[in-house]
């Protein structure tokens, strides 16, 4: 049986990874960090705390889907624990120094971050950057859309396909992306632009359309239930678990 600490337990898929582990057979909550009182139920013995030390010591592996503050308050426990565990990653909306503390902690134990848990966006980065290397002289637009509450746009799953297209075109992204048109006058040749709408309870869609004249392809993913998310998640917990030290890529989890 495999540990699972739990961070982000209340949130929405936090709670998605809760009911997925209980039914799970190789899996045991390990522990359940809350920031204020336990609102939801948990199985008999689950331990619960708001101390960081006690919940890394409690597991064998973390998941965390909480806020980008949160995330780093978790890494920098982690980085100054003398006992790390594995964790895998996928909240959205981290900065350059969120991920430099992944990279350090990934020295010390397994980490793995992925903006995105489905199979479905893991093969799709894999198609957009083949076609963005073929059809070089389409104009690459990503739309995305996602629920109301949704604090980070654009997407983490958008950026993470806008990287896919850069590559595929041997680009950085900095220097083609292009994430707000307004003032940016007619579209400039080779620019990747991406568009994010907030609205109801989408789970998450993304579209990557390659535009030429006189014909258009659009490769378009559906998120019609954050259960995905869940799922992808616990396989990564159970991949990463008793892996080396290293930061790796859901697609070695899908490979
Ligand atoms: P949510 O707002 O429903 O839940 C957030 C959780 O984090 C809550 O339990 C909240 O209590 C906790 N939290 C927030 N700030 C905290 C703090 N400072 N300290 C401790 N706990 C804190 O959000 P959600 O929809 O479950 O999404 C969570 C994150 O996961 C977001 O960043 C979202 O973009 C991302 N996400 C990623 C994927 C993926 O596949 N990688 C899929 C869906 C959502």
């Amino acid at each position: 049986m495999i540990k699972v600490g739990i961070f982000g337990a209340s949130g929405r898929v936090g709670q998605l990874i809760i009911q997925e582990a209980k039914a799970h057979r190789n899996i045991e909550i390990g522990a359940v960090f809350v920031r204020k009182e336990l609102d939801f139920s948990l199985p008999e013995g689950s331990f619960v705390t708001n101390d960081f030390n006690a919940f890394i010591q409690c597991c064998d592996v973390i998941i965390d889907f909480s806020s980008k503050e949160a995330t780093n308050a978790l890494l920098q426990a982690l980085e100054s624990s003398s006992s790390p565990v594995p964790c895998v990653i996928g909240t959205t909306g981290l900065d350059e120094q969120d991920f430099a503390l992944i990279d350090s902690c990934s020295k010390r134990v397994p980490m793995l971050y992925a903006s995105n848990m489905s199979l479905g966006i893991a093969v799709l980065r894999q198609v957009v950057e083949q076609v963005a290397a073929k059809l070089t002289q389409a104009d690459i637009e990503i739309s995305e859309i996602h629920h109301r509450y949704k604090k980070d746009a654009p997407s983490g799953t958008a950026l993470s396909l806008a990287e896919s297209c850069a590559k595929g075109r041997n680009r950085p992204l900095k220097e083609i992306l292009v994430t707000d048109r307004i003032s940016q006058g007619a579209r400039k040749d080779g620019e990747l632009s991406i568009i994010s709408l907030r609205g109801g309870d989408v789970a998450g869609r993304h579209c990557v359309g390659f535009y030429l004249d006189g014909e258009y392809l659009e490769l378009t993913h559906n998120a019609t239930n954050r259960l995905t998310f869940a799922k992808g998640a616990l396989a990564c917990a159970i991949w990463l678990a008793n892996k080396p030290p290293k930061l790796y890529e859901i697609d070695e989890v899908f490979a």
